[in-house]
């Protein structure tokens, strides 16, 4: 069972948040100042394609690992941790909006026991349209530069699904060439959604990126104005 957001402790180190004192109000956060910090919050602003984007951090050797632990050890609780300080200026910017979360392949998520993604967007309280879904059990983090660019032939519009006219949120953990959310958002678009942005907890420079800089793929650059 996950505990309630609203703890008394940190729930990255622990420690005691009560008696803060006039930060005392902050107690709904379910991280300590100091925790926050070590994250290195780093917001960007920049296009994907013809779609504004937005990240939260870049991905350092600490988002990297709290990931990990998230993700891969499946310790739910790390979820809120992530956008919990930036979750209520995120809840004014994107007003209005609903979120698809990036494609997940099922059985991942069965795996899993919860999906990742909706795990960590879910405290912006907006509605989710579970919208897309991979056709495979494709990895981003094991493909190629090539497969990352054909990746659309690996989602597909679920079923049943609609977004037609609404103002769409896309929301994935982590951001690199931003070639899955291009495919996401023209999917998206090619279904009928008024309008389509990209909000992304971590933004990636690894080397695909470099390197597909180099074959002439736009990579997201920065892009200093407020979607
Ligand atoms: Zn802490």
């Amino acid at each position: 069972m996950r505990l309630d957001s609203a703890t008394l402790f940190c729930k990255i180190c622990f420690k005691d948040k009560a008696g803060f004192g006039w930060s005392d109000f902050e107690n709904d956060h379910p991280l300590c100042d100091e925790c926050f910090a070590s994250m290195e919050p780093h917001e960007e602003v920049f296009k994907v394609g013809p779609y504004y984007a937005r990240c939260l951090y870049s991905y350092t050797e600490r988002i990297r690992s709290l990931l990990y632990q998230f993700k891969g050890c499946k310790d739910i609780e790390l979820a809120d941790v992530f956008l919990a300080k930036q979750a209520p200026i995120l809840k004014l910017i994107y007003s209005g909006y609903e979120m698809v979360p990036a494609p997940s392949f099922r059985r991942r998520d069965l795996d899993r026991g919860f999906n990742h993604v909706h795990e960590m967007f879910k405290c912006l309280g907006l509605p989710f349209i579970d919208a897309l879904e991979k056709t495979d059990d494709i990895k981003q983090a094991d493909s190629n530069f090539e497969e990352r660019l054909n990746i659309s032939r690996h989602i597909r519009f679920r079923d049943g699904a609609s977004v037609l006219s609404r103002k769409i949120l896309f929301v994935d953990d982590l951001i690199t060439t931003g070639s899955t959310a291009k495919a996401c958002c023209d999917l998206l678009m090619g279904h009928g959604a008024k309008t389509v942005r990209v909000l992304a907890m971590g933004h990636t420079r690894k080397k695909e990126a470099e390197k597909a800089k180099r074959k002439g793929f736009r990579a997201p650059s920065p892009f200093f104005k407020s979607p």
